[in-house]
């Protein structure tokens, strides 16, 4: 998987298209991620304990990778990863500025 967890992105398609956020989570299986504050869903949570009240809480819903551009971190600006080998190791690349990210 391209992105993982503290990547900025850009949504570039879906009703949060245009805005950014960070991946709290990556699930390659998936190839899902959850973005802090963007897509999100209205969830219902029962109370824990006896004379607590339920509650309803905004949670981030899965986005699939497709519908997002990382952000580089080198140039600032939402681009496509690419990799680069170097000494056996695999690095990820910024395919705009060429630096690793
Ligand atoms: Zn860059």
């Amino acid at each position: 998987m391209k992105v993982k967890k503290g990547d900025n992105i850009l949504i570039i398609s879906g009703k949060d298209k245009g805005r950014t956020g960070k991946i709290i989570k990556a699930m390659p299986k998936e190839l899902k991620i959850l973005v802090e504050g963007i897509n999100l869903k209205k969830k219902h949570v029962r109370p824990k304990r006896d004379g607590e009240k339920g509650q309803i809480v905004e949670i981030p819903a899965a986005l699939d990778i497709s519908n997002v551009k990382i952000i580089c971190p080198k140039c600032g600006k939402a681009t496509r990863v690419g990799y680069l080998i170097e000494n056996k190791e695999k690095y990820r690349i910024c395919k705009k500025c060429k630096q690793k990210i």
